[in-house]
C-alpha cells in the first residue's frame, strides 16, 4: 500500500488521458527517485499554465496573452478563418506553413444528443466573429476531421453560417486525407496540400 501523498498523485495523474495506474505509479516513481529539480520544474511549469494561459477571446485558442499574437498579427489574412476542432489541430496546421489567415478553436464537435456540449462550443463565438467582427470574414475554411462528428458539425456550421452571409466562401480540406483520419497524425505535407487545395462550397 503506497503512503496517502503518493495515492493522491496517483489519482490526479489518472485523470489525464492514456493515463492508467501503472503508468501513473511510474510517473510518481520516477518523480520520487529523480529528486527536487525535476519536481520543482513540473511544478513551475504546472503553475504557469493555470496562472499565465488564458483564451484568447477572438480565436478562442490557449495563449498567454488576449487577443493572441495571431489574432494581432497584421501580416496575417483576417479575412480568411479556418475553423478546427482543437488547439492541437490549429498546432498541425501552423506546422505546414502553408496557412496565413486567421483560425477559430470550436473546443469540441458537434454531437446533436449532447446539449451540454453544443453550449460550452464556441460556435456562437465564430457566428459573431462572421457577422460583427472589426475585419471582414470573406472565407471560413472548415478544417475539421472526415469522420461522421466533423461531417455533422461541418453541415451544421455550413447552414448557420449561410444564413448569417449568403456570399461567404466557405470550404473544405481538400480530399487526399483517409476518411476517418484524425488531423493530429496527418502528416505535414498532406495537411499542406489540403488546406492549399481546399474544396469550395461556394
Ligand atoms: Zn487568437
Amino acid at each position: 500500500m503506497y503512503s496517502p501523498s503518493i495515492q493522491n498523485l496517483i489519482k490526479a495523474l489518472k485523470k489525464l488521458p492514456s493515463v492508467g495506474e501503472r503508468t501513473a505509479e511510474r510517473y510518481v516513481f520516477h518523480l520520487l527517485k529523480s529528486g527536487k529539480k525535476e519536481t520543482t520544474e513540473l511544478m513551475l511549469a504546472l503553475k504557469n499554465l493555470t496562472q499565465t494561459v488564458t483564451s484568447c477571446k477572438v480565436c478562442w485558442n490557449f495563449s498567454d496573452s488576449s487577443p493572441c499574437s495571431t489574432c494581432k498579427d497584421p501580416r496575417r489574412d483576417h479575412g480568411t478563418v479556418c475553423v478546427v476542432e482543437d488547439p492541437q489541430d490549429l498546432s498541425v496546421i501552423e506546422h505546414t506553413g502553408d496557412f496565413r489567415g486567421v483560425y477559430h478553436v470550436l473546443r469540441g464537435l458537434v454531437d446533436p444528443t449532447d446539449e451540454d456540449g453544443l453550449k460550452k462550443m464556441k460556435i456562437k463565438e465564430l457566428i459573431g466573429r462572421v457577422k460583427f467582427g472589426n475585419k471582414e470574414i470573406k472565407e471560413i475554411i472548415l478544417a475539421l476531421n472526415p469522420d461522421m462528428a466533423g461531417e455533422t458539425t461541418m453541415l451544421y456550421l455550413e447552414k448557420e453560417l449561410k444564413k448569417i452571409n449568403p456570399s461567404l466562401i466557405i470550404s473544405r480540406l481538400a480530399r487526399g486525407l483517409p476518411l476517418g483520419s484524425d488531423l493530429k497524425y496527418a502528416d505535414e505535407i498532406t495537411l499542406g496540400s489540403a488546406i492549399k487545395n481546399r474544396v469550395s462550397k461556394g
